[in-house]
């Protein structure tokens, strides 16, 4: 029984092509792994939402997204 897979951070359909080869299984994009495991490494930010108010963090992590999956479409918003 294969049922859609959703990314748990942004709640989009995983792309079809993503396996838990590609690094950042179970979610969409590195992106959201990082808003993850930044979002458990500090309690404060318990939700995304949050994350869009720290324009300062959220650029960190997008900094940290464009070095490490360089292969990725940067689409920055
Ligand atoms: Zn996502």
């Amino acid at each position: 029984m294969i049922k859609p897979l959703t990314c748990p951070i942004c709640d989009k359909p995983l792309p079809p092509q993503m396996t838990q080869d590609s690094g950042v299984f179970p979610f969409c994009s590195s992106r959201c792994k990082n808003v993850d495991l930044f979002r458990w490494s500090d309690g404060k930010y318990a939700i995304v939402e949050d994350l869009a108010q720290r324009p300062d963090i959220l650029q960190e992590i997008l900094e940290d997204d464009l070095f490490t999956q360089s292969n990725e479409e940067e689409d920055i918003y």
